[in-house]
């Protein structure tokens, strides 16, 4: 079996959803099919969960019912018998009834993750219809009743395993649909897996029914080696391993959510970034060993805050470290990049949501400084860290910009610098021409 994800733009337009089921048809294998809502509706879910939140009920109520009308007109491009249609009114009433309904009552953080799980369910039911209209066998799964996590927010993995097991071996069909992102929580509440979190289900579900192969369809011929929404020439990587695709997703590239690269390694399954505009083109393979050498690409984070931590003796004493890496793990804040001098550390977060608590408690023994709207752009590439000339080629590239810190030899597939947001673009600029001469 293998997987095939395919994102909010692949599915955004009834042509493209036709092209989608062309292409699942086509397959040999059976294919577990893992959509995303239509493009601009989380967004848009996102901005109705926002207005109730303020109390702003009339303005949650006009959103929703642009966003309806929107999919109005969206399942009339999509299917053509009078019948079908009816069918796809009926989800649309169903789930726009849902909203409605919210919008009456008070508001809470578990209505508004039901607000957000609305989009995946409409775009994967909406896709069932069609698959009916052109007569293709099918299997709906809803990913509420095996996609789960635990109380701290990590996926389930055995009991996704179970859940799901069943219902792929009823002998029924080859072809099962269901949704990315969303899933149920240690309560047993509807939750998501963060924005962009339908690449993290299909890599989960691949590791799940150890799939032959995670396709991640896209609106770009695979990974590029920088940034194309900031840098003008840039190229795709053919392939990539595991740990190299695992640090751009992590540093910032959007092609992938963050952690979706994990649960594939782990059960060694391939993960190819393939173009839904372009099924033709290579893409860009994943896999356990990195072929070819030096650099392979440049991502970047922003929202990033570095603190500066300095120890209020003169030298960095014995288990100084230790009381500082504690403050962030009692807030449960993962820290990105750290240095280290005789008399100071500072190490970057991407969350300020305890930022007060952690500068207070560091507060109470060093002297704390912060500077928010940092970005780390990661330099990625097999053991570069260990390769002659890379480090010269990356230091001249960086020419006069200003560099907040430098991370090298933690990982050796990682150069890391932290530079601020403004000078993100001119950074990347610069690194395409010095390290790939593009
Ligand atoms: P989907 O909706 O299919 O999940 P995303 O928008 O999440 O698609 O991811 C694809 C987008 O990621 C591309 O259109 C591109 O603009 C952006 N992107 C950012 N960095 C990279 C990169 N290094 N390589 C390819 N795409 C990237
Ligand atoms: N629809 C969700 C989002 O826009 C999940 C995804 O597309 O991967 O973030
Ligand atoms: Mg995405």
């Amino acid at each position: 079996m293998k997987i095939m994800k395919f994102g909010g733009t692949s599915v955004g337009r009834p042509e493209r959803m036709h092209r989608v089921a062309e292409l699942v048809i086509a397959q040999q294998e059976p294919v577990l099919l893992v959509l995303s809502a239509l493009s601009g509706t989380t967004n848009a879910l996102v901005a109705i969960g926002e207005s109730l939140s303020l109390g702003k009920k009339e303005e949650a109520k006009d959103r929703i019912a642009v966003l309806q009308q929107h999919y109005h007109d969206f399942v009339r491009g999509l299917l053509q018998q009078d019948n079908n249609l009816l069918e796809a009114d009926q989800i649309l009433s169903e789930h726009f009834g849902l909203l409605d309904m919210i919008c009456q009552v008070s508001y809470s953080e578990a209505l508004n993750r039901d607000i957000l799980a609305q989009g995946e369910l409409l775009s994967t039911k909406l896709f069932c219809v069609y698959l009916r209209e052109i007569g293709v066998n099918h299997v709906f799964l809803n990913a509420l009743d095996f996609m789960c996590i635990d109380e701290n927010d990590e996926p389930r993995l055995d009991a996704i395993r179970h859940g799901l097991s069943p219902s792929l071996h009823t002998g029924v069909g080859k072809l099962f649909v269901t949704q990315g992102y969303i899933c149920r929580n240690a309560k047993g509440e509807v939750d998501n897996l963060k924005r962009g979190g339908s690449d993290y289900t299909a890599s989960l579900l691949a590791t799940a029914v150890n799939a032959s192969v995670c396709e991640i369809w896209t609106d770009i011929d695979g990974m590029h080696n920088n940034d194309p929404r900031i840098v003008d020439r840039t190229r795709p990587v053919e392939q990539l391993s595991f740990e190299e695709a695992a640090e751009l997703a992590y540093f910032g590239a959007k092609i992938l959510h963050p952690a979706s690269i994990w649960p594939a390694q782990q059960a060694n399954v391939p993960v190819r970034l393939l173009n839904t505009m372009e099924p033709g083109a290579a893409g860009t393979l994943i896999t356990e060993r990195s072929l070819g050498r030096g650099v392979k690409a440049v991502a970047a984070k922003d929202g990033i805050w570095a603190i500066r931590i300095k120890s209020s003796r003169m030298l960095l004493a014995y288990g100084f470290l230790r009381k500082v890496f504690e403050v962030f793990e009692k807030y449960r804040t993962p820290i990105d990049m750290v240095t280290t001098s005789e008399v100071a550390v500072s190490v970057t977060i991407d969350s300020d949501a305890h930022l007060s608590e952690i500068l207070t408690e560091l507060g109470s023994f060093s002297a704390v400084e912060v500077d928010a709207d940092q970005c780390i752009v990661s330099v990625v590439g097999q053991e570069i860290g260990r390769e002659n000339g890379v480090l010269q080629d990356l230091l001249r590239s960086i020419g006069m910009i200003p560099v907040r810190m430098i991370s090298h030899g933690g990982s050796p597939h990682n150069i890391s610098l932290l530079v601020d947001a403004g000078r993100k673009k001119e950074l990347l600029q610069q690194l395409n021409q010095g390290l790939f001469g593009l």
